[in-house]
């Protein structure tokens, strides 16, 4: 009788372990539901980033410096990129400081071309230099 009674014990006891560790893979399955990737700008990584320009507001309220680096390309990884990120804490504009910096992407038509021209220049260049150089 005993032994029967310690039969039962453990197929009891296999019983509940086996419903418990299918019910630890039911739950895990539906946590490991794929997360919706999101299309974001702002969390596009760097190495999708071709090239960056640095854009001032150009009016009568620009100031001197910003219209100085108005039109400065930039590679991504380019360490001035910190220093003249707008706003900049120098801008006498009556406005404050209305520059932007313009990311480019590598799908953007003509960008890889400015990225490799940048990559000859040391990673910085003013317009001017940009269009001097696609001119030839
Ligand atoms: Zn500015």
């Amino acid at each position: 009788m005993t032994r029967f009674l310690v039969f039962i014990i453990f197929v009891f006891v296999v019983y509940y372990l086996i419903r418990n560790s299918l019910k630890g893979r039911t739950t895990k399955k539906i946590s490991q539901q794929p997360k919706q990737k999101k299309e974001d700008v702002v969390n596009t990584p760097l190495k999708e980033i071709s090239y960056v320009f640095y854009t001032a507001a150009k009016d009568g309220d620009t100031c001197d410096i910003c219209m100085a680096l108005d039109g400065k390309h930039l590679l991504p990884d380019h360490k001035m990129l910190l220093d003249i990120k707008p706003p900049h804490a120098g801008c006498k504009s009556s406005k404050g400081c209305r520059c932007r910096l313009v990311y480019v992407t590598q799908d953007e038509e003509g960008s890889r071309e400015i990225e490799s021209l940048l990559k000859r220049f040391g990673g910085m260049c003013d317009r001017q230099t940009i269009e001097r150089a696609r001119a030839i």
